[in-house]
């Protein structure tokens, strides 16, 4: 694809989510806040369908995990032991010569080959090559990580390590008169209490996890938990980023579905690859295409100094492969930082060995506003054979499960309608329309991936039946009006 048809999706995408009132941009009327983002009507059933479903996988549905939910504003000491004062930073380079300041990954990156004349650069995320060159690249014209390409293996002349990067420029004027990079760290700092000094400072957290690993104690002296056991927890966290976008993808207020699964260190490698496959199955769960899904062990270069390994799940987005949850074995550095920082014991009594040990923790940290875009991606599908637009949510993500839609304005059938309508609403989300014709009625259901449409007609004045609508086959059947409720969850296997 190229570059204005993959932002052309994305602005497809946007634009229903509006439409239909999934999501809109912050503080809309005041001309928007940048990268805040606000779940409407039906784009808050779909987050707490997800946000419910990884709970119940993770949390409720295993016997050796439990939850909790701890406070987003934490004693500073926190991100000092967590190392995020010092290491949660991005590498900033200002423009001399227009002023522009952006993230170093996104400066464009001129690459070379040593041996042969071939060249590319990236742009913004994109590989951009003169047309001569381009059938070196045929499918991915996608970089997330220009660095990677350095001393990569040349598409022409296949010289082995050739590539390597020539020079860097302002992304907005081309300009290579840069300043070096420069550290600015991603943390929210607000102040504590009623005086703004520096003592007061607090930060927004930027990741929930370390709520858990300062309750490691609490949780393990009121659950009695044995190795391995788990703490799940969903919440919010507040990152300063640079680089915003891709609609929901990056913002600085995001939502996290964070496990850390606690074993004893000599087994992290093993429960690290259980967790993989156990997350890599999640998303396929929730419908995501297995084709659109794969998994990506990060190199040695790119992990913390304390992890063993860290392997991403990623999603084919319209803008590029990029990471969905990465999923870490992260060794026994968290506690141990806690323990030095506290000064309290934080240990876990084996009673076969009778010693205290530090256990080690894997975690796997995914995005709520991450596997929304996804599912939305994944689920938009422009039928042109009817001329429609439809979300094919997976029907346990749908915010409404069924329309109930009398075909005409008259003949009592409103009248039927919305008694079936108050009936099918006290068992699940359902929606009464009235409005327009039955055709654009459909359609808009499509477009908020209502799986399921109920039409009353005239005959169903003469015999009590009603028409069931598939919203991916279009197929039509007759039940009758009092079985809608036992068909619909046979159906939606509620
Ligand atoms: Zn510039
Ligand atoms: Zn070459």
């Amino acid at each position: 694809m190229a570059k204005s048809e993959k932002n052309e999706l994305m602005d497809k995408l946007y634009s229903l989510c509006k439409r239909r009132g999934f999501i809109f941009q912050s503080s809309e009327i005041y001309g928007g806040i940048t990268s805040c983002w606000d779940y409407g009507p039906l784009g808050v059933e779909l987050k707490r369908h997800v946000k419910d479903l990884w709970w119940q996988e993770n949390v409720t549905g295993r016997e050796e995990v439990v939850g909790m939910d701890a406070s987003i504003l934490m004693h500073p000491k926190v991100w000092e032991a967590s190392g995020h004062v010092e290491n949660f930073h991005d590498p900033l380079i200002d423009c001399k010569k227009c002023k522009a300041r952006f993230r170093e990954d996104k400066a464009l990156h001129y690459f070379k080959c040593e041996k042969c004349d071939f060249q590319f650069r990236v742009n913004g995320g994109f590989i951009e090559v003169k047309d001569e060159f381009r059938t070196y690249f045929k499918d991915d014209l996608y970089a997330q990580e220009p660095t990677f390409y350095q001393k990569s293996d040349c598409p022409k002349c296949g010289t082995a390590g050739s590539i390597f990067l020539e020079k860097i420029a302002c992304p907005t004027c081309g300009s290579t008169e840069l300043s070096p990079a420069r550290q600015f760290n991603l943390m929210f700092k607000t102040h504590f209490g009623p005086s703004e000094d520096t003592a007061s400072e607090v930060y927004l957290r930027p990741e929930t996890a370390q709520g858990i690993f300062v309750n490691f104690d609490n949780v393990v002296n009121t659950t009695r938990l044995k190795l391995p056991f788990g703490i799940g927890q969903i919440g919010k966290a507040f990152r300063n980023e640079i680089t915003t976008g891709n609609f929901i993808f990056r913002s600085r207020e995001f939502e996290q579905m964070e496990l850390e699964y606690f074993v004893k260190p000599e087994e992290s490698q093993k429960w690290h690859e259980y967790w993989v496959e156990q997350r890599f199955q999640w998303y396929q769960k929730l419908g995501i295409k297995r084709e659109n899904l794969r998994l990506r062990a990060h190199a040695k270069e790119e992990l913390a100094h304390y992890a063993r390994a860290c392997t991403d799940v990623e999603y084919k987005f319209a803008f590029g492969w990029s990471e969905l949850e990465g999923i870490a074995d992260r060794q026994t550095f968290d506690l141990d930082q806690h323990i030095k920082a506290s000064g309290k014991k934080m240990s876990y009594f084996e009673t076969e060995t009778n010693t205290h040990i530090v256990p080690a923790v894997v975690e796997s940290s995914a995005g709520v506003d991450r596997s929304i875009l996804t599912v939305l991606s994944d689920a938009y599908w422009e039928d042109t054979e009817h001329d429609r637009t439809v979300l094919k949510l997976n029907p346990k993500l749908a915010p409404i499960k069924v329309a109930i839609l009398p075909l005409v304005n008259k003949d009592g059938m409103p009248e039927i309608a919305s008694a079936i309508f108050s009936d099918v609403k006290k068992q699940m989300a359902a929606f009464y329309d009235q409005t327009g014709s039955i055709g654009r009625r459909y359609r808009r259901q499509d477009e908020a991936g209502t799986p399921f449409g109920v039409t009353v007609d005239s005959q169903t004045l003469e015999d009590g039946t009603v028409t069931l609508r598939d919203r991916d086959t279009l197929e039509q059947v007759r039940i009758p009006k009092d079985n809608i409720v036992k068909v619909l969850r046979d159906k939606l296997a509620l």
